[in-house]
């Protein structure tokens, strides 16, 4: 018999599960998210033998960190885990100023395959279970001291969480669970490439969790070139869905750029994108594009940068150009890769 894994229940499946009475459900929900202790041979209020048997019905921690890599420059932390079928994913820890962002992964790889995106390039291999992507963060905890301060988290990392939508909203769910990271909803961002029926279920769930738009052009001819799955999802019906998402939630949406050069970046596509995001409350976010191995896009002029973002704003658009943390690691992105073990 597959073992449970305990890091994607809640407490009260914990207890279930593993036929504990309830309080025992919360210490071992405790010890994992709020103590970030993966060996249950450690989680001392639990008797030996108890421990013991429940090693042999449970499986305690699916991830390992492999690697770490920090950036001089930045302080950004690129992780790199294995997944017990010896798959990898990436996570980034991005400090700026007093905060600190944790980007987190949702895929083994990314189907979607954006022509300008390193992830996609590696190709897709799995989805990931809740408690794989709630380990990410527990181990970025780990990893450094906020003091009494929570991280924003942003699944931004590997992979399209709209296409692994279930797992992907229990895991926001542990994530804010009072007893584990305990999260404000504000402090974390969804990021989608456009899937309708995901956007159209998130307008549907009650909180206020954040939602963010890769859109990189407001045409459909280029949109469709840049990201494939514009070519299901068109400008307009994704506009349908934001719409939808913005009478039942009213809450304000972010719509990523990446400008790349000479492909669109002039002040022709800033005005297509212009008239796009203003039927919207939103804000944009220009990202430069980070150069990709292999990948045979340019890096936009600052100039292009900086007309680029002058023409959102002067027409009164919120618009911000991102300072880019982590290239000089490849932590930036669109630069995480599937990495192969051998
Ligand atoms: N699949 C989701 C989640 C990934 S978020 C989505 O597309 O939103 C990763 C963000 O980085 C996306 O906005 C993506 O378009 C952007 N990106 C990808 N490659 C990039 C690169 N080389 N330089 C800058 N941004 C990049």
């Amino acid at each position: 018999m597959d073992k449970i894994i305990v890091s994607c229940l809640f407490p009260e499946e914990i207890s279930e599960q593993l036929g504990l009475e309830s309080y025992r459900g919360r210490q071992i929900f405790r010890w994992i998210h709020e103590k970030h202790m993966f060996d249950i041979q450690k989680m001392t209020d639990l008797s030996k033998d108890l421990r013991n048997e429940l090693e042999t019905k449970a499986e305690f921690c699916q991830t390992e960190i492999l690697h770490v890599e920090e950036s001089p420059v930045s302080g950004t932390k690129k992780v790199l885990f294995r997944l017990r079928d010896n798959q990898t994913i990436e996570s980034v820890i991005i400090p700026h100023r007093r905060r600190v962002t944790f980007c987190l992964s949702t895929q083994v790889g990314c189907p979607l395959k954006c022509a300008f995106c390193a992830t996609g390039k590696a190709g897709y291999k799995r989805n990931l279970n809740a408690g794989e992507i709630v380990e990410q963060a527990l181990h970025l905890l780990s990893l450094i001291d906020l003091g009494n301060r929570t991280p924003n988290i942003v699944y931004m990392g590997m992979g399209e969480p709209f296409w692994n939508y279930d797992e992907v909203i229990r895991s926001i769910k542990l994530i804010m669970h009072p007893l584990g990271i305990n999260i404000g909803a504000r402090k974390i961002t969804v990021s989608t490439a456009g899937d309708v029926k995901g956007i159209q279920k998130f307008a549907d769930e009650n909180w206020q969790v954040r939602l963010s738009i890769s859109l990189h052009a407001g045409n459909d001819t280029l949109r469709s070139r840049l990201v494939p799955l514009n070519r299901k999802y068109s400008l307009d019906k994704l506009a349908e869905a934001l719409q939808y998402y913005q009478q039942k939630t009213d809450r304000m949406i972010t719509f990523e750029y990446v400008l790349l050069g000479g492909t669109n970046d002039s002040l022709k596509q800033a005005q297509e994108l212009f008239d796009y995001a203003k039927q919207f409350k939103c804000t944009v976010n220009l990202i430069p594009w980070n150069p990709v191995a292999d990948i045979p896009f340019k890096s936009p002029t600052p100039e292009a940068c900086e007309a680029f973002l002058q023409f959102l704003t002067q027409n009164g658009l919120n618009a911000t150009l991102r300072k880019e943390r982590g290239q000089d690691i490849n932590a930036a992105c669109g630069q995480l890769r599937r990495i192969m073990l051998t």
